[in-house]
């Protein structure tokens, strides 16, 4: 019996940004572990703050390690990472009300209060 390499028939792999990749919340691979989130948020507090304190880059909310959640610029519906090039301190109100929104409208609610 010849067993051959190669990839698995697991279905068809989705076309990138076709309707069935996910939406929002990535998966935890992305994310990374705990500790891969706790440095990333103490990244944000000494690159946009004093390593204490960053504020939010929405509201201006001063955010310290307990508060300070991880915005991603470009979101991840839309392909963002998490790589440094792409997250930014914000407060939970405000990521959570800016997270469902996609392209120009998620950018235009970004600047408002
Ligand atoms: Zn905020």
């Amino acid at each position: 019996m010849v067993r051959r390499a190669g990839r698995r028939a697991r279905g068809p792999v989705p076309a990138r940004g076709s309707v069935t990749a996910k939406r929002g919340t990535s998966n935890r691979n992305a994310r990374g572990s705990s500790t891969d989130r706790r440095r990333r948020r103490a990244w944000l507090l000494v690159r946009f703050g004093d390593g204490r304190k960053a504020p939010c880059y929405r509201c201006g909310r001063l955010l310290t390690e307990r508060t300070i959640t991880v915005d991603r610029v470009t979101p991840g519906a839309e392909g963002g990472t998490y790589r440094r090039d792409n997250i930014r301190p914000a407060c939970g109100r405000c990521n959570s009300e800016t997270g469902g929104q996609l392209g120009a409208a998620r950018r235009t609610l970004a600047l408002t209060c």
